[in-house]
């Protein structure tokens, strides 16, 4: 059966490529009944930290993916032995050999920095020795072709493909060497990953084939890139899934929008459920050309996510914002029915679950939030004093409606010749403290008369 793996490097964030790449593997063995096998390749001792192990274990479960959609997690530390025994077994095959030579003598012997190894080593017998470096021996003829189901068939000239170091000077097995004994042990059927390392390829076909193995079916996944067309990275962009999580970004809206990173369902559809982009998905239709990871536009798919949801999902979803140490008011001050009272309101004006929090925080803070630039663009001048005053008169005495509210604002505007959105500027600037927010009467009204009034008075003081 099928067999696909994730391999990631605990040595930072799990980024949004980890991501697309872990939704097409995973997606490809679900259709197949497959098996999706979670390698962490954990053998850069530097690099690697417990704690990324834990985000990427923490970021494949939030996207769907836990413990029981998966093998492993295996760690590729584990398999040392394994990669060892490759290496003795490429060398006695006189597949490899040792090589004592420096970076610097390579360099001066071929003339350059970039013509790669010249082959020096190759048959001057060294045995085993500290500092000594292992090499794997390419094939001076013929060619490599590399069976690719996005790409077709790249095809590498094999007098191109240098001798390439397999072990480190201190025995070390290096990444290529591992990766591919990895896959062979863990009897790895197709390799998705991004095209990153579509270089790599050709010499780890090579590996599979001296180690007596058909290689796996590879498919590399076009590189991400941003809106300048630059590939996308860890220092310049925001790539850390976890980030797009900790903003309000939903699962769902992620798995769908990743697997458009270089695939796209028939007809002209973009949001479609999980279960419509499992059974749809194609990795012969993915397309090498690089794609362009749209925050803007998978900030508007959130939205239409958001939209989707019954208001019991809506509210669930919302709670890490609602409750918890960052909310910018008291626990005790927090009220579940004020807060189903304006959902529906606030299910139809987000796009980031985050942004829930400015839009009822008037609600809960004992003050409204004061923010100067609305402040002094809305409270300028008598009108906005004299106007507030008036409301606040007839607000005392008005039926406590969102209906009785606008018409009291709308006709308090009209004698001083304002329509309604500006009269109604300074009272939602006065009562949430914002220019911008949830329909205001329907706010006054949850709100209450104290609290409004208080407010507006405070505002006019
Ligand atoms: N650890 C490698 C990476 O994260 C794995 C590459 C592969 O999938 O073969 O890029």
């Amino acid at each position: 059966g099928v067999r696909v793996r994730i391999a990631p490097s605990p040595t930072g964030m799990f980024h949004v490529g980890n991501a697309r790449s872990l939704l097409y593997n995973w997606v490809l063995a679900k259709q197949s009944g497959g098996t999706l096998v979670l390698r962490i390749e954990d053998t850069d001792a530097e690099r690697s930290k417990p704690e990324w192990v834990q985000g990427i274990l923490d970021a494949m479960a939030w996207l769907g993916c836990g413990p029981e959609e998966y093998e492993g997690p295996l760690f590729q530390s584990a398999y040392v032995q394994h990669h060892r025994d490759a290496i003795d077994k490429l060398l006695t095959a006189g597949q490899a050999y040792y090589c004592d030579c420096v970076r610097e003598q390579v360099v001066a012997r071929t003339g350059s920095e970039h013509k790669g190894y010249d082959g020096f080593c190759r048959d001057r017998g060294l045995t085993a020795e500290p500092g000594r470096a292992v090499r794997f021996r390419t094939p001076d003829e013929g060619q490599t072709v590399v069976r690719d189901l996005v790409r077709g068939e790249p095809t590498f000239a094999n007098n191109t493909i240098e001798d390439f170091v397999i072990a480190r000077g201190d025995g070390s097995p290096v990444f290529l060497l591992a990766n591919v004994v990895d896959d062979m042990v863990m009897g790895i059927t197709h390799v998705i990953r991004a095209e990153e390392h579509l270089p790599n390829t050709p010499k780890q076909q090579l590996l599979w084939q001296a180690l007596g193995h058909e290689p796996p079916v590879w498919a590399h996944a076009p590189i991400l890139v941003n809106e300048k067309r630059q590939k996308l990275s860890k220092r310049r962009d925001r790539v850390a899934l976890e980030d797009f999580r900790d903003e309000g970004y939903l699962a769902e809206t992620m798995r769908n929008y990743l697997m458009l990173l270089g695939w796209a369902p028939s007809g002209n559809r973009e949001i479609l459920p999980w279960e419509d982009l499992v059974a749809e998905f194609r990795l012969e239709d993915v397309n090498p050309s690089p794609a362009f990871f749209d925050v803007k536009k998978l900030r508007a798919f959130n939205g239409d996510y958001i939209r989707a949801m019954s208001v019991e999902e809506f509210t669930a979803a919302c709670r890490p914002w609602l409750y918890g140490e960052a909310t910018p008011w008291r626990p005790e001050d927090y009220d579940e029915g004020v807060f189903a009272l304006v959902a529906p309101l606030a299910q139809t004006r987000v796009s980031l679950l985050a942004e829930i929090v400015t839009m009822v925080d008037f609600l809960f803070l004992p003050e409204p939030p004061v923010d100067d630039a609305a402040w002094a663009k809305a409270m300028t001048g008598e009108a906005a004093v004299g106007l507030l005053t008036d409301v606040a008169a007839a607000f005392a005495g008005v039926a406590w409606t969102a209906e009785s509210l606008k018409q009291t604002v709308e006709e308090l505007g009209a004698a001083r010749g304002l329509k309604l959105g500006k009269a109604q500027a300074p009272v939602r600037v006065a009562v949430t403290g914002r220019t911008i927010g949830l329909p205001l009467f329907e706010s006054l009204e949850v709100l209450g008369r104290d609290r409004t009034l208080q407010r507006i008075q405070a505002a006019i003081a």
